[in-house]
């Protein structure tokens, strides 16, 4: 193959002018670039991946890995999401959701305006690839071709973004939700513009509930309303996930009305740990241990952190704030959470206020009196909180919105299996 050949074949893979290449591959081999790595450095500089030989390969969904530069693939659209982000200091409206085959399914993202709309079948011929948390994802953009396949994949995914709350992941896109508006409130916060009013709340459907940020406010949320959101997107937020309503989200309001769900889901707690975060869920398990910063606190008056010795790690020497607070370790067999109790909750299990905690450590001439204390109230007990999970490297903590001794005292139960074993 001559040099002219090479730039005519790299150029129409990477879908960019054959003379441009040309002149690029022509210069780096008068440098003695070799060949193979002036083409590689050309696919870099043009935005593809690099490496391999030759054109995009037509693959299956699932023979994708984050290691391929750009494949040709043909798939469904499950579902379109529109979304604005910035990008090296400009607005670009992009695209983005889920395509799928027999084999599986894989997120893109759509740099471009192909027009998508889910169920309808394309090709997207020279679709980057790049990994995306260990997983591959597909760029279309500019030099990705994409046209419509009249025949459809026998796929085993749903097309559309209908979901219910608790099917929501962090990283869906385009999802459509009927849900009713629990809380709501007005916020005005530093975006990236200045100054910007904002919804948040909460947002509930027969399955669970969820945080919400509506970042264009719909006049359609509010609260007590029973709506249908189109094309949000799910974010992370703490650990678990919230929806997110933007401008090109519609939001209209339901002649029905949607059944909110009053619990959390009950779970053991291995599972709650093992789906990575959870915006409100019931656990329960016995008390084996309360850690220490338990008890009488102090806390740090500019930032709220707990303070050592009179230093906050933040601030440095402080005039701490007294608190009250329970960090309680719960194990149901299958792990252990750390059960966050805040200073009301506290209150409850130790029998009194700050002040009388202040008082009792002053007297026992002890700090640590007031946690003993607490220790002596829940340490071997059976107890069902219910908050938020979240799981980082720090461990798998609920920030309790309740916390209660489970009615089932398990020293009953214990006599009752005694009398039947002695029947
Ligand atoms: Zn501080």
């Amino acid at each position: 193959m001559s040099l002219d050949d090479h730039a005519e074949d790299l150029a129409s893979n990477l879908g960019v002018d054959k003379t441009e290449v040309k002149r690029d591959l022509e210069n780096l081999v008068s440098y003695s670039v070799p060949l193979e790595e002036a083409k590689d450095s050309l696919r870099r500089k043009y935005g593809d991946g690099g490496g391999g030989d030759g054109g995009p390969t037509s693959k299956a969904v699932a023979e994708i890995t984050p290691g391929d530069s750009s494949v040709t693939v043909t798939a469904t659209v499950l579902t379109v999401g529109k979304r604005s982000i910035r990008y090296q200091g400009s607005d670009h409206v992009i695209f983005e959701g889920e395509l799928a085959d027999e084999s599986g399914a894989i997120s893109y993202t759509a740099w471009e305006d192909f027009d998508l709309e889910p169920g309808e079948t394309v090709t997207a011929g020279n679709a980057g690839v790049r990994e995306w948390e260990g997983d591959p994802e597909l760029n279309l953009g500019e030099s990705t071709d994409v046209t419509r396949v009249e025949e459809s994949p026998a796929i085993d995914f749903e097309v559309g973004g209908d979901a219910a709350l608790v099917e929501l992941e962090p990283g869906d896109r385009g999802r459509n939700v009927e849900v009713r508006v629990t809380e709501v409130e007005r916020k005005t916060i530093d975006g990236r513009d200045g100054e910007t009013e904002i919804l948040s709340g909460v947002l509930a459907d027969g399955t669970t509930r969820l945080p919400f940020t509506d970042w264009d406010p719909h006049p359609e949320l509010e609260a007590g309303a029973s709506v249908r959101v189109e094309d949000a997107f799910v974010r992370e937020f703490r650990g678990a996930p919230a929806v997110n309503v933007s401008e090109f989200s519609t939001v209209s309001a339901l002649d029905r009305e949607v059944g909110a769900t009053e619990d959390a889901p009950r779970l053991p707690v291995r599972e709650a740990i093992e789906s990575g975060g959870l915006f409100d869920v019931e656990l329960v398990g016995s008390v084996i241990a309360v850690r220490d910063g338990s008890g009488l606190i102090e806390r740090c008056p500019e930032c709220g952190r707990v303070v050592q010795n009179g230093q906050c790690r933040s601030h440095g020497a402080v005039d701490g704030v007294d608190d009250l607070r329970v960090k309680a370790v719960l194990d149901d067999g299958t792990g252990t959470v750390t059960a966050i109790l805040d200073a009301d909750l506290t209150e409850r299990i130790y029998g009194g206020d700050v002040e009388d905690a202040k008082a009792h450590a002053r007297d026992e001439m002890d700090q640590e009196a007031v946690a003993d204390a607490i220790r002596e109230q829940l340490v071997g007990g059976e107890f069902v909180v219910r908050g938020s999970l979240s799981v980082d490297e720090y461990g798998a903590n609920v920030n309790a919105r309740s916390f209660a001794a489970t009615d089932d005292d398990p020293v009953e139960r214990a006599s009752d299996l005694l009398a039947e074993v002695s029947r």
